[in-house]
C-alpha cells in the first residue's frame, strides 16, 4: 500500500463513471483557468480514459485513438493534461506508466494490480468499507505523526484471467 497526498475535490464522489458532456465542461473550465486549450486531441484522450475500466498506457490509448490522434500529439496531450491536473500517472510493477483521470473527476477509488499480466483495474468500495480503510490509514499514519490527506490502496495479485 502506498499513501499519497492528492487534492480531493468534493464533486463526483459517487463513482468513477460520469457523463462525458458534464465532465467535458468541467475539464474545459479547469483548463481555461490554467490558460490551457482543450483541443480535440485532448478531448479524445479524456474520452478514452472516461470509459473507465482502469488506468491505460500510452500504447493502449494509441491503439484506441490512432489515426485520429497521432502518437506525438498523444504524448504531448498526456503531458499537458498531467501538468494541468486532469490526469494522473499510475506506475505499475511492470514498469509501465498508465494514466487515469484525476480523482476530482472520477471520484475516489482503489486499484487491483495483476502481477502476471500487468492489468490495472479500478475498484469501488462501499462507503462503510471506505470508512474502515480511512480509519486504518489514519491509524497507520498516526504511528509516525503523519497527517494523511488522501490515500491510494493497491491490491496486488492475480486477475481472473491469469488465475
Ligand atoms: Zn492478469
Ligand atoms: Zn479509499
Amino acid at each position: 500500500m502506498r499513501i499519497v497526498i492528492t487534492f480531493l475535490g468534493p464533486r463526483y464522489r459517487e463513482g468513477p463513471f460520469v457523463p462525458i458532456s458534464s465532465l467535458d465542461r468541467d475539464i474545459e473550465s479547469h483548463l481555461a483557468d490554467k490558460s490551457v486549450r482543450y483541443t480535440s486531441g485532448r478531448r479524445l484522450v479524456v474520452g478514452a480514459l472516461a470509459k473507465g475500466g482502469g488506468p491505460r498506457s500510452a500504447a493502449e490509448l494509441h491503439s484506441d485513438l490512432h489515426p485520429r490522434v497521432p502518437l506525438s500529439s498523444l504524448y504531448r496531450s498526456l503531458t499537458v493534461l498531467q501538468d494541468a491536473g486532469v490526469i494522473v500517472p499510475h506506475f505499475s510493477a511492470h514498469g509501465i506508466t498508465r494514466y487515469e483521470l484525476a480523482e476530482w473527476i472520477t471520484g475516489h477509488h482503489h486499484h487491483l494490480v495483476c502481477l502476471e499480466c500487468g492489468a490495472v483495474e479500478d475498484i469501488d468500495i462501499s462507503p462503510g468499507m471506505e470508512a474502515r480503510v480511512r480509519n486504518l490509514v489514519d491509524e497507520m499514519a498516526g504511528l509516525v505523526s503523519f497527517t494523511p490527506v488522501s490515500h491510494t490502496l493497491e491490491i496486488e495479485g492475480r486477475c481472473s484471467r491469469c488465475k
